[in-house]
């Protein structure tokens, strides 16, 4: 035993063979020198050691084990450790292997081995880690991980990983000195993982590239600059009144079930081909969802360019908590490398409801709805990490869209408003809208967007003129549609407008429109050209017109996506062109 005074310590060899009176010798020394104190050594047998021994030493308190662990498979582990902090890709793979280990030492590391003093519901209280670091990731004797969630004056908490049913009171526990974190590479790019990286879509392993901690700190002020380059989404109502930037925040928020995965699912969708790499993390939902979603993906062809972190609700409550984190860290690596990421978080109402159930379970004071105190910079550790990288930082950029869901419409509650007092605005999905037909179901009045209107191109900017307006002049006058009939002509015409307008946004889910497309429609709507046209048939008439568009001046579309500009010319060609289809419908 190690007392306090160092006058003598206890050592315990472990190997499977009675160690000869030199190799005894050998491992006296080497604790002589590590302690200069006095050493008793004694042998236990260990069948389970192949090669080499594990010397184990207990300290003055009993509650702390130093390990040196030197048997085949720690060893092992310390080389496959090594590998993982190399930038290993297909080309180089074969040369920094065999250079590794040609270099490769075996180092005898001193490991602190803790005790489970509890364990349950996915949290174990461990003693005997005093040096364990917040976030340190550490490894039961059964194999489960677990991370240090929670630092506390002779004992730390940590949630587990995995199902911790096996782990029992007494079970060791040991430090791994590494920050938890996440494989990253180009190869996650089309798979489906789990919080931790672990592919789960039946497919191969994933070869990364390195390793990222979960959690890093956001670029700062100095590392960023503006949003100025639009992140369309192919929605026309959200491209137009609610543009979105890249690096930009954006919430999208609404009760369940109105349409809020679809919305940002479009939004996906439509980045085919723009070079921008998308993430979609699942939290908390069930998994018969989250593999429909993944299914739309892949049937648009939108795997090539997304990857899907999932952790569903039967997932543990920490890995639903870490899975945003997870997600983000992947984005950093292609943002890091001047690319352009768009992240989904869906949704973080679940992930606060798992960071809720963690901080009770750690004994940690409940606070307003329960949550612990930190709730708020739970949510904006994360969404700080979304930017507009400067040039010198490579220009990469990450688009965040995370998910809030209301219950019974209520914006005020606790989530909803930290989470929009973190974003860059909110596109409020309204249920009566939703069930009224008006998919999707924005409502103009309670949605913002804070500073994508910079980033907006020349062309919608131009084409969008008075729509906001012109909709919330509409809602203002709309209690006045049950008297229809005694209304005079000019108010009529209005309500008929507005209403045309409002189903001019109706869009239906997952057919994004091109920034041309969207543009000619609202041209010809803010011109009155559908104003006499029947509110049922304005659907009709847009796919139309899109089509006679792109049969009589497809000159004008092309334009219109090259340029990102409108030049007066061009929308007069457009109200008369759509004037002409009118009259060519009219007919028939
Ligand atoms: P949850 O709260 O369950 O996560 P949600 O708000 O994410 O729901 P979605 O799952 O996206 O909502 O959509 C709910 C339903 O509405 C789905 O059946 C979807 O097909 C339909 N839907 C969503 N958007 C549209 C749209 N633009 N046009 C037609 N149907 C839509
Ligand atoms: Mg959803």
């Amino acid at each position: 035993m190690l007392t306090q005074n160092n006058t003598k310590i206890e050592a315990t060899l472990y190997c499977a063979q009675p160690p000869s009176e030199q190799q005894k010798q050998q491992c006296i020394q080497f604790l002589k020198n590590k302690y200069h104190s006095d050493v008793e050594l004694s042998w236990k047998e260990d069948k389970d050691i192949k090669e080499g021994f594990r010397l184990e030493v207990e300290s003055w308190n009993c509650r702390v084990k130093s390990v040196f662990d030197w048997s085949v498979e720690s060893r092992f582990q310390q080389f496959k450790d090594d590998l993982t902090h190399l930038p290993l890709s297909s080309e180089n793979i074969v040369p920094l292997i065999k250079e590794a280990i040609h270099h490769w030492t075996p180092k005898a590391l001193e490991q602190e081995v803790g005790t489970v003093l509890s364990v349950g519901d996915g949290i174990a209280t461990v003693s005997g880690l005093p040096n364990a670091t917040y976030q340190e990731v550490v490894l039961f004797s059964n194999g489960v991980r677990g991370m240090v969630q929670d630092l506390r004056r002779d004992e730390v908490g940590v949630i587990l990983f995995d199902e911790g049913s096996d782990i029992a009171e007494g079970s060791f526990v040991k430090r791994t000195g590494k920050a938890a974190g996440i494989p990253v590479g180009e190869e996650f790019i089309g798979r489906v993982v789990d919080a931790l990286g672990n592919p789960i879509d039946g497919g191969e392993a994933i070869r990364a590239n390195g390793y990222r901690p979960v959690e890093s700190p956001a670029p700062s002020i100095k590392d960023r600059q503006a949003v100025y380059r639009p992140l369309e989404t192919g929605i026309l109502a959200i491209d137009s009144m609610f543009p979105i930037g890249h690096g930009q925040r954006e919430l999208i928020i609404g009760d369940r079930q109105t349409g809020k995965t679809s919305l940002a699912v479009d939004a996906i969708l439509n980045q085919k081909g723009k070079n921008v790499v998308c993430i979609y993390v699942a939290i908390g939902q069930k998994a018969s969802s989250v593999a429909q979603t993944v299914d739309t993906l892949r049937r648009h062809g939108a795997m090539e360019y997304s990857i899907v972190v999932n952790a569903s609700a039967s997932e543990p409550a920490p890995l639903q908590y870490i899975a945003p984190y997870s997600g983000c860290a992947l984005g950093e690596y292609f943002m890091n490398k001047g690319q352009s990421v768009l992240i989904v978080y869906d949704d973080l109402s679940k992930h606060a409801i798992a960071y809720r159930s963690l901080s009770l379970l750690l004994g940690r004071a409940p606070g307003r709805e329960a949550y612990p105190g930190d709730i708020f910079y739970l949510h904006s550790r994360l969404l700080e990490r979304s930017a507009q990288l400067s040039a010198e930082k490579g220009g990469g950029s990450m688009t965040a869209l995370p998910i809030v869901e209301t219950k019974a419409g209520d914006i005020s509650a606790y989530i909803p408003t930290n989470v929009i007092s973190i974003t860059d605005g909110q596109i409020y999905l309204e249920s009566d809208l939703f069930f009224a037909g008006q998919r999707p179901a924005i409502n103009v009045g309670l949605s913002v967007s804070r500073v994508g209107g910079d980033a907006q191109s020349k062309a919608m900017k131009s084409a969008v003129g008075t729509l906001r307006l012109d909709l919330a002049q509409f809602h203002e006058m709309e209690v006045f549609m049950q008297f229809a009939s005694d209304l005079d002509e000019a108010t009529r015409k209005q309500l008929n407008y507005g209403q045309g307008l409002m189903y001019l946004l109706r869009q239906d889910k997952h057919q994004p429109l091109k920034l041309s497309q969207q543009v000619v429609l609202l041209v010809a709507a803010l011109n009155r050209v559908m104003q006499d046209i029947p509110p049922g048939e304005i659907g009709d008439f847009k796919d139309g017109l899109l089509r006679y568009m792109e049969q009589e001046a497809p000159e004008v579309l092309q334009e219109i996506e090259r340029t990102g500009v409108l030049r007066d010319m061009v929308k007069e060609k457009i109200v008369t062109l759509a004037r002409n289809y009118l009259s060519l419908t009219n007919k028939t």
